[in-house]
């Protein structure tokens, strides 16, 4: 039996953290972190996503904005609030909910966001400072899956390191910060993707295998060398319910430890989008 790699009690422990340092500040005079969250449109996922992050602002004591906008916003419109908020003082960090309606152009608007409120990691900015090793916001969902792996007191240093995607927003950061001489790096890292031969002993070499490809349980026992580290990025809906990339009953079996879906790096994308708003709040 693998052990189970909990996004909700890891989410928890973090939070609790988070609170002490809240409380820190207010004890020292000093305001809440305080998110705000641009949301356009009526996309179900994204309304739910946007919930749960005012949510979790709420059970650690920040402050939250919600800016929920119409589907028929324009381009124009959307860069003035996203100017707004890089102007206001009271205003830490904040996202752009994606992906947004077919006629907003992303690109350009996550380029106007003021690298120093862009809590989600995304301005090229900070990509190019986290490749360096620089201070910054880490991208949530490779941070969260770092914070995961902490609480379970599990290093990469020294593992190979197998990641399956290379998306801009998890894979290609994850194989990034996997493999950065820090404490939670010091990996050495494969990056594998639609074009990789033979990926099937690839992720067989991984003590640490990492799936986020967004192909339902496309991970299987084969692929998996008994005793490795399994973490599952997939978020999959398949008859109405969510399922991983990771086919979980076949390799829970043989993996050392695994997370699950849901119930795992989910939650922890979440944890990371708040301690990036903490250290906004403190960079501010
Ligand atoms: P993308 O679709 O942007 O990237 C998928 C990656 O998987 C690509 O690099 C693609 O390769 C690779 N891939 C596709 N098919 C194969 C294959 N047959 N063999 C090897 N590699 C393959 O997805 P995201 O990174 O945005 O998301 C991945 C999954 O994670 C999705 O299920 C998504 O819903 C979920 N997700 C979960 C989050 C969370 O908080 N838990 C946050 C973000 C995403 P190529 O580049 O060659 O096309």
């Amino acid at each position: 039996m693998a052990q189970l790699l909990s996004g909700r009690d890891a989410a928890q422990a973090w939070k609790t953290h988070i609170r002490k340092e809240v409380a820190g500040r207010l004890a020292q005079g000093k305001r809440a972190p305080h998110l705000a969250a641009i949301l356009v449109g009526e996309d179900p996922a994204s309304q739910a996503y946007v919930k749960g992050k005012v949510r979790d602002c709420e059970e650690v004591g920040f402050g939250s904005t919600l800016i929920a906008l119409p589907e028929q916003t324009t381009q124009v419109e959307l860069l003035k609030h996203v100017a707004d908020l890089n102007k206001n003082p009271e205003i830490d960090g904040f996202i752009v909910q994606l992906p947004l309606p077919k006629h907003l152009n992303p690109d350009e608007i996550l380029l106007t966001i003021d690298p120093l409120k862009d809590v989600d990691g995304f301005h090229p900015e900070n990509v190019g400072r986290m490749a360096l090793g620089l201070p910054t916001y880490l991208p949530a969902t490779p941070y969260g899956m770092l914070l995961l792996l902490e609480h379970y007191g599990i290093s990469p240093s020294g593992k190979n390191a197998v990641v399956v995607g290379r998306s801009n927003i998890v894979g290609s950061p994850m194989s990034i910060l996997l493999s950065r001489n820090s404490k939670m790096g010091n990996a050495t890292v494969t990056l594998a993707h639609s074009k990789t031969t033979n990926l099937e002993a690839i992720c067989q070499s991984a003590d640490l295998l990492v799936a986020a490809i967004g192909r339902p349980k496309f991970i299987k026992a084969s692929m998996v060398r008994p005793g490795a580290i399994v973490l599952d990025v997939g978020i999959n809906r398949v008859d109405g319910k969510l399922v991983g990339d990771v086919d979980f009953a076949e390799v829970e079996p043989i993996a050392e430890a695994i997370s699950p879906v849901p119930g795992g790096v989910g939650l922890m994308t979440r944890v990371g989008l708040l301690m990036n708003t903490l250290h906004a709040a403190r960079r501010h």
